[in-house]
């Protein structure tokens, strides 16, 4: 059977978020004041994980994306992916890249031949701004480590009016001679986040200043992705756009996510939340709980806005991004 919400979309991709811990500190996506974090113990264990991912491999989903807070910090992430890697699904994972060289092995081991690795600046003393910490040259080690190993590097990059716009070049420069793919992600608002519509450079206009000076060919994308690919004539690498509020692909959304606390969420900017853990815990049925979640799902935005233009941050009601899972 599968997952068809109200408005005939398929929902094939599971995002998981099996931590809502950080060893960064990036203000976009993380609340100022002090942050408590779950206790391990309450977190998904690796057995429940592969339980759970078990029950939406047989709903239909053929890729699960581990996600966080940062998915690397946890111990026990070697025995998480190893498990995974026994289902019939594609695994993504998405990272900050600080802690990638503790699991090199675990990663080819699990087959994983692309990770996606956050990277807003190319600068140190800007990176130690934006995220709290001084490890720019260990996590540009680490993605050269991956690009050695064989492992596809896809940059995300969060792009912020007055904060890294000036560097949208220099990114596009590193796939001159790195098979990276590099992605412009729009500043996106969530809880206490300091998001306002003067900070979001929307693509349209990164897409112009890149334009003028390379020569962009567009490359398929595949009918779920939400991100608009373009080779660069002469160069290794390639880039893509991810316009979620200028431009924003709900229309083809297969996603849908587990949060940290284990609240199955069916938008990331959706208020609903269903608890898919405490039923799991208790022995119930939760296939019912995910169908439910589905049919809940609105058709654009978690039904909380259309024009991004128009947001008043305060009046949306969220998450912060780490809590979501990104
Ligand atoms: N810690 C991992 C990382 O940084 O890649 C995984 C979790 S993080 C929440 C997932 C992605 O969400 C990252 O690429 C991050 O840059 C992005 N993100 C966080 N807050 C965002 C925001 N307000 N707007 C757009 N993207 C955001
Ligand atoms: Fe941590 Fe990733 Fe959020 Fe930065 S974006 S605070 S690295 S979860």
């Amino acid at each position: 059977s599968m997952l068809k919400d109200r408005y005939n979309r398929i929902h094939d991709y599971l995002r998981l978020s099996i931590t809502d811990n950080c060893n960064f500190r990036c203000s976009y996506c993380m609340p100022d004041e002090k942050m408590s974090f779950l206790k391990q113990k309450l977190l998904m264990s690796p057995e429940e994980i592969f339980d759970i991912s078990k029950i939406f491999v047989q709903l239909g989903v053929n890729k699960i994306r581990l996600t966080g807070g940062e998915p690397l910090v946890r111990k026990d992430f070697g025995e998480i992916i190893s498990k995974l890697s026994l289902l019939p699904i594609k695994i993504g994972i998405t990272t900050n890249g600080l802690l990638i060289d503790n699991y090199l092995e675990e990663l080819k081991k699990a087959d994983i031949s692309s990770i996606n690795i956050s990277l807003d600046t190319l600068n140190d003393q800007k990176f130690k701004t934006i995220t709290q910490r001084n490890h720019f040259a260990k996590v540009w080690e680490n993605i050269q480590r991956c690009m050695q190993e064989n492992i596809h590097v896809k940059l995300n990059m969060v792009v912020i009016k007055g904060v890294n716009d000036d560097e949208i070049i220099d990114f596009v420069n590193l796939t001159k001679d790195l098979p990276i793919h590099i992605r412009l992600i729009e500043f996106m608002p969530f809880d206490q986040n300091n998001w306002n519509k003067e900070k979001v450079l929307s693509n349209k206009i990164a897409l112009q200043k890149i334009s003028e000076q390379f020569s962009l060919f567009k490359l398929k994308d595949d009918k779920n992705d939400t991100d608009k690919k373009f080779g660069i004539f002469g160069h290794s690498g390639t880039i893509s756009f991810i316009s979620t509020l200028s431009d924003s692909f709900c229309s083809t959304c297969n996603r849908m996510r587990i949060t940290a606390d284990g609240k199955m969420k069916n938008c990331l900017f959706g208020k609903d939340e269903l608890d898919l853990i405490s039923a799991f815990r208790k022995g119930e049925n939760i296939i019912p709980i995910i169908k439910k979640s589905i049919f809940l799902k609105h058709q654009k935005l978690g039904g909380q806005f259309d024009d991004y233009k128009n947001i008043q941050p305060h009046n949306l009601e969220n998450r912060s991004m780490i809590k979501i899972g990104g």
